[in-house]
């Protein structure tokens, strides 16, 4: 913008002024306190932000209608930077309000300050490209000192984008695919894969799921059987709905073996196809279904005991459940900050936020064998208690935003991206019917033998 065209919208005018522009062809409006050269000479503040979302003025098309201000008046609707605190109330969980306590402050803000600034508008263009070459976090928090709430903070930050399909194609895998290497790997494979994936060189993803063995992992047909001479498997089958594996290098699969099952790191290489499953959200989440082909890998590749791979397996669907808490919490807030409406809806934002922050803490404490144990149970219930919440608060931010809960652009941008997606959660992970079963099995088998009524 040249200096006269800049001088040109900053002009100051009186709301008298503003007034007589009033003819076609002279038409000039205030909205909050900015005077643009549109229609009728009116302050069409109201009118205006009962129909659009405030980005709509910052956008260049519109911000070039805009003359100048009004005098001795200045805007009331300030959007916030990047890195603030929504002033909204239940906006952000309790621990982040004022007065309250806040552990790893510090850790929240600069990931607040990154989502905003770099994650945001990368998720809107919804390129499907990934950021490389950034260092994150200036090192705020020493590796050796990263616990569950820091993990709680990340994953709840980067949900704020409300893209959901890019959020699951940027950590899905990573979430659920890198935990089996680091709790269950080798030396060998786990200093080779985990700096590639942590440094964003190469993808993994967690391919349990196959057309008939979904909720019932138990299903699964996909065999590893080892070569004559005991040094390789030979993988074959297919999995379906892998999130990130039309780009994944790495695929932590569930196998069928001669005793039972076992899980396996497989390379992309001969033999592995993947190829993108179209579904209701983005395909930047490379949704995949896979075939492996008499598949080559070394045992070396094996990923916790042989034939005992249903430990690992279950012992991680913990640990992405429990990631799903964390972002369903979070995206349940997003919900009530802009709709700001039914006590319902912040009562359960509110509920398994802390039911959530309870798990946690528990988790930073046990070892993740015990977290197997005694809170498989917890994770499951909350879990189903999120899911089945979000979906209740969807419907009714699409009642309370009307028509505009249904329209994929403007003010129900957000919600109507939310109501279609939500019901994902209801089903990753482990569905809400099945999780609520394995809460109960797991209460029933820890009850004490020598208990009656
Ligand atoms: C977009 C997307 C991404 C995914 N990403 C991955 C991934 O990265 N890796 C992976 O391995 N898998 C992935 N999955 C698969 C996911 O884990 C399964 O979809 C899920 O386990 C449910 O299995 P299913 O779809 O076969 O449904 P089914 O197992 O057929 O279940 C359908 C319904 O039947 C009912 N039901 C089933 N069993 C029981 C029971 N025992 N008790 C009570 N009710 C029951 C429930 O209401 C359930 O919702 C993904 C799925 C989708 C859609």
């Amino acid at each position: 913008m040249s200096a006269q065209q800049s001088s040109e919208r900053n002009q100051v005018f009186t709301r008298e002024e503003v007034a007589a522009h009033n003819k076609k062809g002279d038409l000039w409006i205030i909205i909050d306190s900015n005077v643009y050269d549109l229609v009728a000479g009116q302050d069409a503040t109201k009118i205006f932000f009962s129909l659009h979302r405030h980005e709509v003025l910052l956008k260049p098309a519109y911000a070039r209608l805009r003359i100048g201000s009004i005098k001795d008046e200045s805007p009331t609707i300030i959007a916030a930077s990047p890195g603030e605190l929504s002033a909204v109330p239940y906006a952000e969980p309790t621990w982040l309000s004022k007065g309250y306590y806040s552990p790893h402050k510090e850790l929240q803000k600069a990931m607040r300050k990154f989502v905003d600034e770099i994650v945001y508008p990368d998720a809107q263009a919804c390129p499907g490209k990934h950021l490389k070459g950034l260092t994150l976090m200036d090192g705020i928090v020493k590796p050796e000192e990263f616990d569950y709430f820091h993990e709680m903070i990340i994953t709840q930050e980067l949900v704020r984008v409300g893209a959901r399909g890019y959020g699951d194609g940027m950590l899905g895998g990573m979430v659920i695919g890198l935990p089996p290497v680091m709790n269950f790997g080798n030396e060998q494979v786990r200093s080779k894969v985990m700096p590639e994936v942590l440094g964003g060189k190469k993808f993994i993803c967690l391919a349990i799921s196959e057309a008939f063995a979904g909720s019932d992992v138990s299903g699964m047909k996909t065999t590893a059987v080892k070569t004559p001479d005991g040094k390789h498997w030979i993988v074959n089958g297919t999995k379906k709905w892998i999130t990130n594996g039309t780009f994944a290098d790495y695929f932590t699969v569930g196998c069928r073996t001669d005793g039972g099952f076992t899980v396996i790191l497989v390379e992309r290489g001969p033999g592995v196809e993947t190829s993108a499953i179209k579904t209701s959200y983005s395909p930047t989440a490379g949704t995949a279904y896979i075939t492996f082909d008499n598949v080559k890998v070394p045992v070396e590749n094996t990923l916790g005991p042989e034939d005992a791979g249903l430990l690992v397996i279950l012992s991680n669907f913990n640990h992405e459940r429990w990631v799903m808490i964390c972002a369903s919490a979070r995206a349940q807030r997003l919900v009530v900050e802009e709709c700001l409406k039914l006590a319902e809806m912040i009562a359960r934002c509110e509920a398994i936020q802390s039911w959530l922050e309870n798990i946690t803490y528990q988790m930073t404490k046990m070892s993740y064998k015990t977290m197997s144990d005694k809170l498989a149970g917890q994770i499951a219930f909350a879990k189903a208690y999120s899911t089945e919440g979000a979906q209740k608060t969807a419907a009714d931010a699409v009642q309370i935003f009307g028509g505009r809960g249904i329209t994929k652009t403007g003010m129900g941008r957000f919600i109507e991206h939310y109501h279609r997606t939500v019901t994902f959660d209801a089903i990753l992970g482990g569905a809400e019917d099945v999780l609520g079963d394995l809460g109960v099995r797991q209460a029933v088998k820890k009850m004490p033998p020598n208990v009656r009524l």
